[in-house]
């Protein structure tokens, strides 16, 4: 038998038949790799933060012997994915990619200037293969999804409000002071361009035209943005998330 301790919320992670944990004892009748043995106990490879083997920190790929005790640790904040770890390799920048489950997540972290892919009809292949080629972070709430072994960087997001979202990953990847609000097209996640207000006057409603004089533009579609244009509702946002930010 194999000693399995979970700890921190990485028991709320587990099968029904083996909650609530935090231990759980397993025969294992083959020699299977620690990130197999966990996976098949409930919780995706992405939430472990470190793996101890009878005292000594082990790697996913680590065959789990019989009477050995293993440790599973969550990953806890602040995770910088530029790090490498002994489970982990580095990630050259903190980029995104966003399951369908949590598309409006997506949307409010392009707002907050974060590169993160996201399509509503991405299927779990393409997600994966995308976040493998981009190096991306796979955020998703879907348990099978963060199984793929394709997915390095992920978080299994646990809130279900949008907001609450957003908080527990600038929490978890320790965002705050890296965020550049409206740098970013909502629509397709482009840096956006200043343009000159002469040359879009004609696409202007009389208002816009009269109290700003300041605009950017998105170069894949053309969509226009100006300080009016959903900046009131995010300056909230932005500042109860990040209280030093101006
Ligand atoms: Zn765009």
């Amino acid at each position: 038998m194999t000693l399995f301790t979970f700890h921190g919320d990485l028991p709320s992670l587990l099968s029904r038949r083996y909650r609530p944990g935090p231990r759980v004892e397993l025969l294992l009748g083959r020699r299977a790799s620690v990130k197999d043995a966990v996976e098949a106990l409930g919780p995706p490879h992405t939430e472990i933060g470190r793996l101890v083997a009878n005292g000594r920190e082990i790697g996913f790929e680590h065959l789990v012997l019989d009477r050995e005790e293993i440790e599973v640790e969550p990953l806890r904040p602040p995770v910088d994915v530029r790090t490498p770890t002994t489970l982990r390799p580095a990630f050259p920048d903190i980029r995104f990619i966003a399951d369908v489950n949590v598309g409006k997540l997506a949307r409010l972290l392009r707002m907050l200037g974060f590169d993160t892919a996201y399509r509503n009809d991405l299927s779990d292949e393409e997600c994966a293969a995308t976040a493998e080629r981009d190096k991306r972070i796979c955020l998703s709430m879907d348990f099978r999804l963060l199984k793929r072994s394709r997915i390095v960087h992920g978080r299994l997001v646990r809130e279900s409000d949008p907001l609450a979202q957003l908080r527990e990953v600038v929490e978890l990847y320790h965002l705050a002071g890296q965020m550049r609000p409206f740098s970013r097209c909502l629509r397709c996640n482009n840096l956006l361009e200043p343009v000159a207000k002469t040359t879009i006057l004609s696409r202007l409603e009389p208002l816009t035209r009269k109290y700003y004089d300041a605009f950017e533009r998105c170069p894949r579609c053309d969509r226009i943005y100006w300080a009016g244009s959903h900046r009131e509702q995010m300056d909230k946002i932005i500042t109860a998330l990040a209280p030093e930010q101006p």
